[in-house]
């Protein structure tokens, strides 16, 4: 029987408010109501509540205490006054005498100077604040931290109640000229980074509502409730911890561990109990402990402390998973079907959480094009909408959404004029996908005759029956860190071989390029933690780390071999900066060849090991790392970050330069020249090869094959076939003697497909 002392006064004043949400009282009668309850239990001279209106203005909508004329008058602009201050900071101030205070703004109106001490709290939901929740004492006393605590759970449970009711009451219990959850038809400009039409509904990735889970039935049971989530949350965290990952490094343990000391930490879990005691249920307990971590976070500059405070809010996550039922170590989010994801940001990480056959798109307030969760969007085929600045405090799960990929816009609650042309838009796109689908089986073979090969970049299993509904030729690059990224714990060598068979055998004879691990910079395992660095992209990532540690590599070297027997082999070396780097790289795989044959096992029939050519100074040893390698695949994602110097994550410099600009395309045409010399292979992976205006270019640069994202590969291939790709190049190749300050060849190009009736 879990121990069990309930807060005094908190839970009386819950009980009480309790009360109050069964009413069937107007909006304005319940707040006041609300207020009088506030003020009688806390024992404060004064309880008032502000509301944001449109526009970010903060009005009395009701106060015990306060002078009643001053109800839906008094109004104070964001940041003016004790109260525009903790709405815009969306902290509690607690103050003695508030006059004292430099942002003390008087309101005769309101009576309130006789009132010497202050406290005010936001009333937050899902990160946005909807308003203060005051209370004033005549005598000036700081209110006790039991006091501050009480009021931030009234003004959470306020929130819930005040949106609820304006969502089920209608225009005429609405107060007027407050509208706390967004209603009306919206639309936000964003930047398409995955293509496509959708339409679905709306789930947020921080869920804010809590509706029906807030004030505990029996309090007892509840609190055995979450004694036995956290008992789980612990034992998947333990489970983490002696994963196999823990005992490969030091460093790596000591990582775990620290995830495990959150998990076990007392303060924590006393506060979420405390929570629990004050009549709260176990949901809102964590979501109440979250918000003020989550207040930290926002503010926290150190980046080893939002880091610290990143793991307690995934660990809440966790938790209010474990208390909906969900077992340690297991499972998937679940949206429900067609659901457009939203969020602020996500990692590749955190977007694998989610069962991704349920969701239809996703839409971000951040994000860039060339982050990896972007990638995982276009290998999934899924719209991704980024940098919608302001979507998030416009929507609420279960909205009617339509993502326009063409337009780089996204709707919330369409009206039904745009959601009728949107549908027919939709069935426009599928009679393209039908010509896309009648050229599958045909090779691409450019007008003037060149043979390209499109192959798909693939990373999960999923991605592999892609291969023949496209008509790809192979896979060009599998990025075989993705399954480190969705497992739990770090595969076993038996789980990656496995992996790695059945890569080969959905493939069905094609060939597919395995790119050994490539983490750090945005990709991160959920189960270890980023060593903190000033600039990860340049920092102690991939080929790396593969070299300074080399027992992971060793052991994934060791399952492709094992998992190729008898088959073609076909591996490259990742973010490869000089010659000698991959020629380390290649000698750690010619020791597992060695150790594979000394011990009988059946080796792959035929072995081409390539590299990536990722960084400016490889390109400029082309003639050099032909002599080593036996194909070379230009990853032009980061060669371009490392090109202009800029930050492929960065949304403010991602797409400040364009692949099309005329250096850009010299070092590339260099690239391709060079191994054409040397009669290596080369390919060209990075994203730009899924655009078919890129793919133009870069097919009359010399590229014959080409690795995108699978919906790249039905334009792409419909481009190259109307393509005269020597008459392109006869256009392009003058323009690349630097003569002129153009920034782009893309105006040209397109006037020339458009001449030419390349579909691009
Ligand atoms: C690239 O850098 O172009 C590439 C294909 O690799 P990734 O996007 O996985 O870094
Ligand atoms: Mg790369």
């Amino acid at each position: 029987m879990p121990e069990y002392t309930p807060l005094e006064p908190t839970f009386t004043l819950l009980r009480s408010i309790r009360a109050l949400m069964q009413s069937e009282e107007a909006v304005q009668a319940r707040l006041d109501q609300f207020v009088e309850v506030i003020a009688g239990h806390m024992s404060v001279d004064v309880a008032s509540i502000y509301l944001q209106r449109g526009g970010g203005s903060l009005e009395l909508c009701a106060t015990e205490g306060l002078d009643q004329s001053a109800v839906h008058k008094t109004r104070l602009e964001s940041g003016e006054g004790l109260v525009g201050q903790v709405a815009y900071t969306a902290r509690a101030l607690n103050l003695a005498e508030a006059k004292d205070h430099p942002m003390f703004a008087y309101k005769p109106e309101t009576g309130e100077d006789k009132f010497a001490s202050f406290l005010g709290v936001p009333i937050l939901r899902g990160g946005r604040t909807l308003g203060v929740l005051v209370t004033q004492s005549i005598d000036a006393r700081n209110f006790t931290e039991i006091e501050v605590e009480t009021l931030q759970t009234v003004a959470m449970i306020l929130a819930e109640i005040a949106v609820e009711d304006e969502r089920a009451g209608g225009d005429k219990t609405r107060l007027q000229g407050i509208t706390l959850a967004p209603n009306k038809p919206e639309n936000f400009k964003g930047k398409t980074f995955s293509k496509g039409l959708t339409r679905g509904y709306a789930y947020l990735h921080v869920a804010p509502t809590l509706a029906g889970k807030l004030i505990a039935d029996d309090p007892v049971a509840e609190e055995a409730r979450l004694n036995d989530a956290i008992a789980r949350l612990r034992a998947s965290v333990d489970i983490m911890v002696s994963g196999e990952a823990a005992s490969l490094s030091r460093a790596s343990k000591e990582i775990f561990e620290a995830y495990r000391l959150f998990a076990y930490d007392r303060k924590w879990v006393e506060r979420l109990r405390e929570a629990v005691h004050s009549g709260l249920t176990a949901e809102a307990s964590v979501e109440r402990v979250r918000n003020e971590h989550r207040a930290r976070l926002m503010k926290a500059r150190d980046p080893y402390l939002r880091a610290r405070l990143h793991d307690l809010e995934d660990l809440a996550n966790r938790l209010l998973r474990m208390l909906a039922g969900e077992m340690p170590g297991g499972g998937k989010r679940n949206t429900g079907e067609n659901a457009i994801l939203f969020a602020r940001d996500l990692g590749p990480a955190e977007l694998l959480d989610y069962n991704l056959k349920s969701l239809s798109g996703v839409v971000l307030e951040e994000g860039s094009p060339s982050s990896h969760m972007a990638i995982i969007c276009r290998a999934m085929g899924l719209p991704l909408l980024g940098r919608a600045e302001g979507v998030l405090d416009q929507v609420e799960t279960g909205d009617d959404v339509l993502i326009d990929g063409e337009q780089s816009t996204v709707f919330i609650r369409p009206l039904e004029n745009q959601a009728d042309s949107f549908d027919m838009r939709l069935g426009v796109l599928g009679e393209m996908e039908k010509v896309y689908e009648a050229q599958r089986d045909l090779p691409a073979i450019t007008k003037d005759d060149r043979h390209i090969s499109l192959q798909l970049n693939a990373g999960l299993l999923v991605d592999m029956p892609q291969l023949s509904r496209f008509g790809a030729d192979g896979v060009g690059l599998f990025r075989t860190e993705f399954q480190f990224m969705v497992s739990e714990v770090m595969p076993k060598m038996q789980a990656q071989t496995d992996f790695y068979r059945n890569a080969i055998k959905s493939a069905g004879g094609r060939p597919v390029t395995f790119r050994t691990l490539d983490l750090g910079g945005d990709k991160i395992l959920p189960y270890s933690e980023p060593v903190p660095e000033e600039n990860p992209a340049l920092g102690w990532r991939s080929i790396r780390i593969a070299l300074d540690r080399p027992g992971l590599m060793r052991y994934q070297l060791r399952a492709l071999l094992s998992a190729s027997a008898g088959e073609h082999l076909r591996i490259m070396f990742p973010m490869v900066a000089t010659v000698d780097e991959f020629i380390a790289a290649k000698d750690l795989f010619n020791r597992e060849l060695g150790r594979a044959r000394k011990l009988g096992y059946q080796l792959p029939r035929k072995i081409e090991i390539g590299v990536m050519l990722e960084t400016p100074a490889l390109a400029w040893s082309t003639d050099a790392i032909c002599k080593y390698a036996d194909f070379v695949s230009v990853g032009a994602n980061d060669l371009m970050q490392f090109f202009f110097a800029a930050d492929r994550d960065n949304a403010r410099v991602s797409d400040r330069y364009d692949p099309l600009h005329p250096a850009a395309l010299s070092i590339l045409k260099f690239i391709a020249d060079s191994a054409h010399r040397n009669n290596t292979p080369v390919s060209l992976c990075g994203e730009m090869a899924g655009r078919p205006l890129e793919a133009c270019a870069l097919i009359a640069l010399g590229y014959d094959t080409l690795s995108m994202s699978v919906t790249g590969i039905g334009p792409v291939k419909a481009a190259a076939l109307a393509l005269d790709a020597g008459k392109l190049k006869a256009v392009i190749e003058p323009l690349l003697k630097f003569e002129s300050p153009v920034s782009s060849l893309r105006d040209v190009i397109v006037e020339f497909c458009e001449a030419e009736g390349v579909p691009v």
